[in-house]
């Protein structure tokens, strides 16, 4: 095709061709839901000049292969873009790059059809923020927003125009690794951060070239992999799934996200990427998802070993369910892929021609959407690259970020703020560590400029006190343990000495100091991807380095760095303060070192529970009350009673909790009205007062419990909350609207109802709260 005919077809006005094979949906298995779809035309005109080749290259997402996942690596990409076999490419990094593969695509291929250009851009860009985990326990959605406005703004400068986040997967389950890439276990607010993050990305006009297209991940319910184990095999009730798992998800849809991943794991024995109910029936019919759906990494291959069919077999039931976009596919690990398999599918009459044609349009709309076909270097600004990555605004707004997300878990008589003044010793494997500072899932980072703890501490204090260092203990005794859990360059490198020489320099520094600050924990890819644990605790020479320091006598404040909620009773009973700092980011040093000595004060809530040990797992707050609940307040055991012999029932630090160096009180709580009618609703107001002596953020947190159902109801759900700044002394009165919409579930039927009776509401500090009032809904 000559270059006069490629702008013909790039321009949205003019419709050039006539169109051959794609009209006619009549007789396809897939929804073709183009509502109202504004490039439709010039979409069907490409449709009808493309070969079948042409048209599965649009379905294939090979790796770039600068940054690899899973299983393997493509080659030879650059003929495949040529011969048009290629309909997007993920994780190449920098505008030059990026620009001359799409060269290729858009100058010489024959139908000269722009790439998507994709990469997983999931906690920031350079600039780093929080984990996700830390990120939602800020409670801010105006502040996750912007991380996602400015991940956005920075990727899409250096050429991304599609990232793979947000990711909401629900999960009450501290051993799988990738909890720390989550907002929690809670779906209502789940919800409210993927709607955040879709907004934050994606804007109003994804033909911005600020924005980036997302795509809500893993459809659906990876979360609730069996035993934490990744990949792991998930069964649940459907509903348990619309009520406690699907919402999140959903969210991100009705917030209008341009694509959705589809999860490796199976649902009601069918893995997610060939699963028809899953991917078309409620997500495309029910919930009336317009965009395009890709597979995660090899997704479709995967579907062999899963067991359910050969080459063709699967790559057929995935199409058929409703994938568009195959990931990794091509990568010569992969034996079934769209790429590979899919015309002899075809030529079988296992699939539609009309079925593939619905797949390409969703990929050239969404190219369309993007303004790829307007301008295929929109993205490829060199200047912006220069000007907007890495900047010291982003890097200042990082800091902010990383203290917000800091959560308090133990403050003894106000050990924390430190004062700025004598001797502090730092000590541990996390003191002085740049690459892991940023956490998992951040493939753009430039880990060795990253903010480590002690830079940052002795910024912060500056002339006012002398800082001294010490590692004091490798990650771990078990060497093989330690190198799974310090991948793609996050290396904690092993010190050559030996443990006791390493104790015995941290504890004679220890013992120069007025306090002791230990930095510990888990390294950043002791969770994530394919970091499932078993024992959940802080790594046993550090327990070890820690209990030492305790035995100085002197002040010992814990820094953890965890990607998962850890067990900590040992260390709750023992550490006086400790600070729970995630992975901050790119200016982590800096960030942690603002809240330890107070020009931060922590205002962050956990979003997943702490369970004192790992035999509670799962443990969430929103359970059931099961017909023999626990009937001493004390939460003593009790013989025949849902309970266990050698644990109590309660986690360690609840879903919602989280200390501030002042302190609130919650006061009159106060609902408008005792009863509401089906199109009522509840006016409730608290009044919460800074009792302490800092000023300070509080996220007023509301929930309900509904008392009678149709099927049994969880003891709380949350239903609202506010992250409210109070001066010292102030009182503030926070106010709430309670719709019928928020009293709905689904029943047994799955229909989605408010079903008349009692409502318990209740308004606290964390989900432990017993101030309660009730009100009726009547028909
Ligand atoms: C992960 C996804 C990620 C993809 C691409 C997969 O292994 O499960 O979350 O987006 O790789 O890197």
């Amino acid at each position: 095709m000559t270059k006069q005919i490629f702008l013909k077809l790039t321009a949205f006005s003019i419709i050039a061709f006539t169109l051959t094979s794609c009209d006619s949906n009549s007789t396809a298995t897939k929804t073709a839901s183009t509502n109202n779809n504004p490039f439709e035309a010039q979409v069907d005109s490409i449709l009808g000049l493309m070969t079948l080749d042409e048209k599965i290259g649009q379905l294939n997402l090979p790796v770039s292969g600068d940054i690899t996942t899973g299983l393997g690596t493509s080659s030879d990409v650059g003929k495949k873009i040529q011969d048009g076999l290629v309909g997007g490419m993920f994780n190449i990094k920098s505008v030059e790059k990026i620009r001359a593969v799409q060269k290729i695509a858009v100058e010489e291929s024959r139908l000269k059809i722009p790439l998507l250009f994709g990469m997983d851009v999931i906690h920031g860009y350079e600039t780093t923020f929080p984990i996700p985990l830390g990120l939602s326990s800020t409670w801010d959605m105006e502040l996750i927003e912007k991380t996602a406005r400015m991940a956005a703004t920075e990727a899409s400068a250096d050429g991304i125009n599609w990232t793979f986040s947000p990711m909401v997967d629900i999960s009450r389950d501290p051993r799988w690794g990738r909890v720390s890439e989550g907002n929690g276990e809670d779906p209502y607010l789940g919800s409210r951060i993927a709607e955040a993050m879709v907004r934050g990305y994606q804007q109003d006009d994804l033909s911005e070239n600020n924005t980036l297209m997302a795509c809500v991940k893993h459809f659906a319910l990876y979360g609730a992999s069996e035993a934490g184990r990744d990949y792991n095999t998930v069964d649940m009730s459907k509903i348990r799934m619309y009520n406690e798992y699907l919402e999140p998800y959903k969210a991100a849809i009705d917030a209008g996200v341009g694509s959705v991943m589809a999860s490796f794991n199976e649902i009601d024995g069918i893995p997610a990427t060939g699963n028809k109910w899953l991917l078309t029936d409620l997500l495309r019919d029910d919930w009336g998802f317009d965009g395009f759906v890709v597979t995660d990494y090899t997704g479709i291959y995967e579907m062999m070993a899963h067991g359910v069919g050969n080459e063709e077999e699967v790559v057929a039931q995935s199409l058929n369910a409703g994938i568009d976009m195959d990931m990794a596919g091509d990568s010569p690990v992969a034996s079934a892929a769209f790429v590979k398999s899919l015309k002899g599918a075809l030529d079988k009459g296992m699939v539609k021609i009309e079925d593939i044609d619905i797949a390409v349009k969703r990929m050239l709309t969404a190219k369309y959407q993007l303004g790829l076909f307007d301008d295929p270097y929109r993205y490829l600004d060199s200047d912006r690259a220069k000007n907007e990555v890495f900047t010291d605004e982003n890097r200042a707004f990082a800091r902010k970020v990383g203290a917000e997300s800091t959560v308090l878990l133990k403050n003894e008589n106000n050990l924390l703020p430190l004062k700025k003044e004598g001797t502090i010793a730092l000590i541990g494997p996390l003191g002085n560590n740049a690459v892991n500072m940023a956490g998992t899932w951040s493939v753009a980072t430039n880990q060795e400029k990253s903010n480590p703890f002690l830079a940052g501490l002795k910024t912060v204090v500056g002339d006012k006190a002398n800082v001294l260092y010490a590692k004091g203990s490798n990650l771990d005794y078990d060497l093989e343990l330690e190198q799974k859990a310090t991948m793609f360059g996050k290396t904690i490198p092993r010190d050559g000495r030996t443990d006791k020489q390493l104790l015995d320099e941290a504890l004679s520094i220890a013992n120069k100091a007025d306090v002791i600050v230990a930095a510990i924990g888990e390294s950043a890819e002791f969770s994530g991807e394919s970091s499932s644990r078993t024992e959940i605790g802080i790594p046993q020479v550090q327990k070890d380095l820690l209990n030492a320091l305790l035995k100085t006598g002197k002040p010992v404040v814990l820094v953890l760095f965890t990607g998962r909620p850890l067990e900590l009773v040992e260390e709750h009973e023992n550490v006086p303060a400790i600070l729970n700092v995630w992975f901050p980011g790119s200016e982590a040093g800096l960030a942690i070192s603002d809240v330890l000595f107070g020009d931060v004060n922590p205002s962050g809530k956990l979003t997943a529970t702490f369970p004192r040990s790992v035999g509670q797992i799962p443990i969430f707050y929103n359970h059931k009350n099961t017909g023999r609940p626990l009937m001493n307040e004390e939460g003593k055991f009790e013989k025949f009673r849902s309970n266990y012999i050698d644990e109590r029932n309660e986690p360690l630090y609840a879903f919602g909790y989280g200390l501030s160096y002042t302190t609130f009180d919650y006061s009159n709580l106060n609902l408008n009205t005792a009863t509401i009618g089906m199109d009522g609703s509840v006016e409730v107001s608290v009044d919460v007062t800074n009792s302490g002596d800092y000023d300070g953020k509080e996220v007023v947190q509301l929930y309900i419990r509904d008392v009678v159902g149709s099927v049994t109801r969880p003891l709380k759900e949350l239903k609202g909350f506010q992250k409210v700044e109070i001066k010292k002394g102030d009182t503030k009165t926070v106010s709430f609207k309670i719709t019928v919409e928020d009293l709905k579930f689904y029943n047994s039927d799955l229909d989605f109802v408010a079903e008349p009776g009692k409502f318990h509401v209740f308004m606290g500090t964390d989900s432990n709260t017993k101030m309660m009032k009730e009100f009726e809904l009547t028909k």
